[in-house]
């Protein structure tokens, strides 16, 4: 069976076809500046060199029929006949409180997302275009949506509400709902099955250090917290969005430097972070680079965000009661050496023996706590996508 996942952004689209009997990827792309000058698709058959197609594409749906046919080429293709293709797992930003697992799409779920527009108006809208014009170009395959919040949606109310006056949950939906839910989800998962335990019987903290970035409380393998919030801004000290910050700052620098709302979210969104703190960039390879040379603003950097990481799991093993499973994911968390080792100092109280050699890993799957020790830390690279097509491949049967 041949599944299609597809990330939709405003203006460009991520995509893998996996093959589900062997759970491989056949191929995967990624289409840029859709709808704007230069719109260019860059696609990758497994095992071959990236091939890049330029050519003007004004909407998602031309860009999609793109990516079909460079699915079906003759010579960087991996098909014959779209038909091959037997379903599309869309990956959806926000469910809002309607959906805590994945479904199949049909006009009501379309509607449900239309509804929730207004939590997710930047991720939302677009995810919703990819849907429809897959509809249009593959007809009679089943499409899934699988969503970043749905895996947040166990967390008690005394976790997701907010201390400000409860109309404006019942009113607005302001509540926190949590992001990169997929990943969580596939990392707990995949962390429990290397360490051949069953998730019901383990405390875990899954900890997905990105660009953006997020941590998850997991209790029998449901998240009792997670610290992104009603947006993906809050939290922990991120590329380039600020995460937590006392809000009083927010209403104080727009008065002082005469910022509306849109601009003070930019502030927040795009200038903050790590690239704010440095001033160097949003990229932790620069970041460590520049405070190997002596930079002080870019070793303040890596210590906020390295102290963000640990106040996290500290309070988060609070709220469990203890901790058994750390769990280290995406771009940071799978490849710096450095960055593991400074969040887990300290931690020896919790019962963490950490294993410096054990840790001389990148981007692979590892335990790097000493084989005694009480906590297990593990390294398990993410895989979103191959979350939404086992999703897909379940429901589209
Ligand atoms: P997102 O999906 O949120 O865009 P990723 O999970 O791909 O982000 O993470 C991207 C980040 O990972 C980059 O900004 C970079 O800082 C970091 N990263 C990638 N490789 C390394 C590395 N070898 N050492 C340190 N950081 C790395």
């Amino acid at each position: 069976m041949k599944i299609l996942v597809i990330n939709c952004g405003s203006s460009s689209l991520k995509y893998q076809l996996i093959d589900m009997n062997t759970e491989s990827q056949l191929a995967n792309g990624l289409v840029e500046r859709i709808g704007i000058d230069g719109s260019r698709i860059k696609h990758e058959k497994v095992g071959m060199d990236k091939v890049v197609i330029e050519s003007p594409m004004k909407d998602h749906k031309i860009a999609l029929n793109f990516v079909l046919d460079a699915l079906k080429d003759e010579k960087h293709g991996v098909i014959k006949d779209i038909n091959e293709i037997e379903a599309v797992g869309h990956r959806v930003v926000h469910a809002g409180e309607k959906y805590s697992e994945s479904v199949l799409i049909n006009d009501e779920v379309l509607k449900a997302l239309k509804d929730c527009i207004e939590l997710a108006p930047l991720h939302n809208p677009a995810n919703i275009m990819g849907i429809e014009a897959m509809q249009e170009l593959l007809p009679n395959a089943p499409m899934v949506a699988v969503f970043d919040t749905a895996f947040h949606q166990t967390m008690p109310e005394k976790e997701f509400i907010y201390a400000i006056d409860y109309k404006y949950y019942k009113n607005y939906s302001v509540r926190r709902y949590g992001m990169h839910g997929t990943s969580h989800r596939y990392v707990s998962s995949r962390a429990a099955e290397i360490l051949g335990k069953d998730l019901k019987d383990i405390k875990m903290i899954t900890c997905h250090l990105g660009n953006g970035s997020s941590i998850a409380a997991l209790n029998n393998g449901k998240v009792v917290a997670t610290s992104m919030g009603f947006t993906p801004l809050e939290g922990l000290a991120m590329g380039t969005r600020c995460g937590d910050i006392d809000p009083a700052v927010i209403t104080y620098l727009m008065k002082k430097e005469n910022l509306d709302a849109e601009q003070m979210d930019k502030v927040m969104n795009k200038e903050s972070g790590v690239l704010g703190i440095s001033g160097v960039s949003s990229d932790f390879r620069d970041i460590e680079e520049a405070a190997k040379d002596g930079n002080h603003r870019a070793e303040l950097a890596l210590d906020i965000f390295n102290e963000r990481v640990r106040k996290y799991i500290g309070s988060y093993s609070a709220i469990l009661g203890g901790v058994d499973v750390i769990v280290f994911t995406a771009g940071v968390g799978e490849n710096s050496i450095s960055n593991r080792e400074e969040i887990m100092k300290n931690f020896e109280y919790l019962g963490v023996d950490f294993d410096s050699n054990l840790n001389n890993v990148r981007g692979k799957e590892a335990i790097i706590t000493k084989p005694n020790s009480k906590v297990t830390v593990v390294v398990v690279p993410t895989n979103e996508e191959l979350m939404i097509a086992r999703d897909t491949k379940a429901l589209s049967k």
